[in-house]
């Protein structure tokens, strides 16, 4: 993958989707690929070219939701306190030191 998202828990969260649907896509493309060359029924091909499509959407799916989800943050992928720019992995972890730092 050409982008290293520096966030190890959004990489584990978000990763995965892409990689099925590359790998959904890749097995529509060969199973098409596969039955055009036995040269086996055209609706039955379509079956195949259906499955690539259905991986393409996967991925790019995958691939959205990642960006929707780097762009809501602060950029890096991470929690960051308003108060005093402490990071945090996950929204419940900023609340809770948010909690009992701040008060709040
Ligand atoms: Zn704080």
């Amino acid at each position: 993958m050409p982008n290293v998202n520096p966030n190890p828990s959004d990489r584990k969260m978000k990763m995965p989707i892409l990689v099925v649907g590359v790998v959904v896509l890749v097995a529509g493309v060969g199973t098409w690929g596969y039955l055009y060359s036995m040269n086996i029924h055209h609706t039955i091909q379509l079956g195949g070219l259906g499955l690539a499509v259905l991986g393409a959407i996967i991925a790019v799916g995958g691939a959205m939701m990642k960006t929707v989800s780097v762009g809501g943050t602060t950029g890096t992928g991470q929690f960051a306190c308003a108060k005093c720019g402490s990071k945090f992995g996950s929204e419940s972890a900023l609340n809770q030191h948010t909690k009992d730092k701040h008060g709040m």
